[in-house]
């Protein structure tokens, strides 16, 4: 397999205060693991920065303008967007370099340039609804490029797994009445931010939801995953694959109480590789969302990057 990393140093200029989990050092601690040799076969871009125009294939203007009215303009200023939400002030540009990241992957693997590509990018998005910035999201990077996918390259379906710890409520929120997506999530619940239970299915049952008790482990996780997920997705059967990436379901992380390991991702990415296959001429494209233990995080997002890497 081809595999196109998406980085850029502007996601280390997204700043948060200080003792926020979602922080400067996760993409440290990628960067790092991901300068093994074992990656040595990837093929690494800077992510380009998108137009601010991206933002409205899944938001309205104005929460595009809310956003900008609020990302400070001195240096070492941080201003609080929302509860958790921070911005400082390259947040705006970091936030759009991750669209033009997450933009550029579709491109790449609509086109052929990659069979898959994954984005190593803050902020992450999965929590921002239609108008609003929540949970340390801007803008949902993963529900632009659904769109993205649709407006430009017209696939006509595309499937959004999600196995971040947290629900994705955002992307939910924003395909809610869209069966042209088919949104799957396994979660923690209860947990931030409350929402994914079972009879939350979409105005068009293309929203799947698998909520996790927390505690549990590797084998809830996948029988979840096979039973919820990857039926769905066989029914479905989608001309493109957008994971939501997050890492904090691995048993270290501070903000969750699930227990998986390192291989649990490794397996889930290897699923939904057989189902692009089957579908989807192996397109798959993986974005960077939550995981706050910074080991946890590089073990997990490894081990997820080279099932990428070697189908
Ligand atoms: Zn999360």
């Amino acid at each position: 397999m081809t595999t196109r990393l998406y980085e850029h140093p502007i996601f280390l200029e997204h700043v948060t205060p200080a003792g926020h989990p979602e922080r400067i050092d996760r993409i440290r601690a990628l960067n790092v693991a991901l300068g093994h040799p074992h990656f040595s076969g990837l093929d690494r871009k800077d992510a380009p920065q998108a137009n601010e125009d991206a933002v409205t294939l899944a938001h309205p203007e104005e929460h595009l303008f809310s956003v900008m009215r609020q990302i400070p303009e001195e240096e070492g200023e941080i201003n609080q967007i929302e509860a958790d939400t921070y911005a400082s002030p390259k947040s705006l540009q970091a936030a759009l370099t991750a669209i033009g990241g997450a933009m550029a992957a579709v491109d790449d693997v609509m086109t052929g340039v990659a069979d898959n590509a994954f984005l190593a990018a803050r902020p992450p998005g999965h929590h921002a609804e239609k108008a609003k910035a929540m949970g340390f999201c801007f803008f949902n990077t993963v529900a632009i490029a659904a769109r993205h996918a649709q407006r430009v390259h017209g696939v006509e379906r595309v499937a959004i797994v999600d196995w971040d710890v947290h629900h994705g409520n955002g992307t939910q929120d924003i395909f809610w009445d869209d069966p042209s997506v088919l949104f799957c999530s396994t979660h923690q619940m209860p947990l931030y931010p409350g929402s994914g239970a079972r009879d939350e299915t979409g105005v068009k049952n293309n929203i799947v939801n698998a909520p996790l008790s927390p505690n549990v482990g590797s084998d809830h996780f996948r029988e979840a995953f096979k039973s919820r997920v990857l039926t769905a997705l066989n029914d479905f059967s989608p001309d493109l694959i957008l994971i939501s990436a997050g890492f904090d379901a691995h048993h270290r992380d501070p903000l969750a109480q699930i227990n998986l390991v390192g291989e649990d991702f490794d397996w889930a990415t290897g699923r939904l590789m057989e189902v692009a296959d089957r579908f989807a001429h192996n397109r798959v494209v993986s974005l960077l969302e939550g995981g706050y233990d910074l080991e946890g995080l590089a073990e997990s997002a490894g081990l997820h990057i080279l099932r990428l890497m070697k189908g």
